[in-house]
């Protein structure tokens, strides 16, 4: 499968990963994007960008507003809505707006709307990129002549982590 038609970006990751590598990587990428594109990857805004990376579940502004300002005395709310901000706009986070929270994107080097499949149970996201989708998305919205201007899809279910504790069989649901 080509990278468009790829479907797994970023999928549910086992719990006990190294997530440290996770954000490292994280971190890794948005300095070579930030490098390339000549824009400022700041010490807040990388640290906001960590915080979010802090696990796979999306965080809300609320909470890293919270743990910044263990951080930093000057952690006010708009800084921390302006780094979410840049952090949106250059593609390494995304907003999840079921959850009125971030998520850091695994694949954030080309613009994308991404799939995001959020477990009820611990809250923890996977992304896709189903080229598919988007296709659907634009063909039905220009059948009822509906301007698309975000094509963020969530779907809400249960992990597969989730799901070996709940015992459900798979396939089930
Ligand atoms: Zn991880
Ligand atoms: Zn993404
Ligand atoms: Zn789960």
């Amino acid at each position: 499968m080509d990278r468009f038609n790829r479907v797994s970006a970023a999928p549910f990751s086992a719990g006990d990963h190294d997530h440290g590598a996770c954000i490292a990587g994280a971190v890794r990428n948005a300095q070579r994007i930030c490098a390339r594109r000549g824009v400022r990857l700041t010490r807040l805004r990388q640290r906001v960008l960590e915080l979010v990376w802090s696990s796979h579940a999306p965080v809300g502004a609320y909470d890293l507003l919270r743990r910044l300002s263990r951080e930093h005395d000057g952690a006010a709310p708009p800084t921390v809505y302006r780094a979410l901000d840049f952090l949106l706009e250059q593609g390494l986070v995304h907003r999840i707006e079921s959850r009125n929270a971030f998520v850091g994107c695994a694949d954030p080097a080309e613009s994308h709307a991404g799939q995001f499949l959020i477990c009820r149970d611990c809250g923890s996201a996977a992304e896709m990129h189903d080229r598919r989708v988007n296709q659907a998305i634009n063909r039905g919205a220009a059948e009822l002549g509906f301007f698309v201007e975000a094509k963020t899809v969530e779907v809400s279910g249960v992990c597969p982590a989730c799901r070996a504790a709940e015992g459900v069989p798979s396939g089930a649901r």
